[in-house]
């Protein structure tokens, strides 16, 4: 898988993936609009990146959510209620999923299938959730650099040198961060600024291969994702 990633003429190019987590903004410190300037930065610097969409927030802002898919950006399920699945039944992980399907499909005109977000990175490393997940044809799709933007307080440099220093140090990189944290937008501005002057590429969760997709999370990870 790897070496259909590289790009013609050989040489490795760091590839890094960012993974917006949508979802209802009712977290403290985030502010209405934040997720359509993210679309806005996104369109003006031409990088795609790939949606999580909460079936709850596609419901009240399905404008937003259509956006995501007509500009280009990869739409993936982050369930509906936002409930930690290991805390459901298997009927009630099947019921919450199935109901993000179609309201995610309704809003946002794609089938988010394959890809799946499990809310908190809860379920991740259950066999029984992700059992369940499959079932409905998904695959569950974790990260391994936690931008910490859900952290109130966390200015965006301090979001950008978190995301900087992870990426670095791995070839290839899915970053997870959140649509309404106020820090994302100018973090997200200056991690596209700086990678892009080194050459990287940024690519969609579809671009990468199976094995460049983490299932699971940094071991050090206190995320509210
Ligand atoms: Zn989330």
């Amino acid at each position: 898988m790897g070496a259909a990633a590289l790009p013609a003429g050989g040489l490795a190019t760091r590839r890094i993936a960012l993974t917006i987590d949508v979802e209802h903004p009712d977290r403290p410190g985030s502010r209405p609009g934040a997720t359509e300037r993210l679309l806005d930065l996104l369109g003006r610097a031409g990088v795609r990146a790939t949606f999580f969409v909460q079936g709850r927030w596609a419901e009240a802002f399905p404008a937003t959510a259509r956006r995501i898919a007509t500009e280009g950006h990869a739409v993936g399920s982050h369930s509906f209620y936002h409930a930690r699945l290991t805390l459901l039944s298997d009927e009630g992980v099947a019921a919450d999923i199935s109901r993000a399907d179609a309201v995610i499909r309704e809003a946002t005109g794609v089938d988010p299938r394959p890809w799946f977000r499990c809310p908190f990175g809860d379920g991740s490393d259950d066999p029984r959730v992700l059992e369940a997940i499959g079932q409905l044809g998904y695959v569950h799709v974790g990260w391994d650099v936690d931008s910490d933007d859900w952290d109130a307080g966390r200015t965006a440099t301090q979001v950008a040198a978190t995301i900087r220093a992870g990426a670095s140090a791995r070839p290839t990189s899915v970053v997870l961060l959140h649509g309404w944290p106020p820090a994302t937008l100018r973090a997200v501005e200056s991690t596209i600024r700086v990678f892009g002057r080194e050459g990287a590429t940024f690519v969609t969760i579809d671009e990468l291969g199976a094995s460049e997709r983490p299932a699971g999370m940094p071991a050090e990870a206190v995320s509210l994702a």
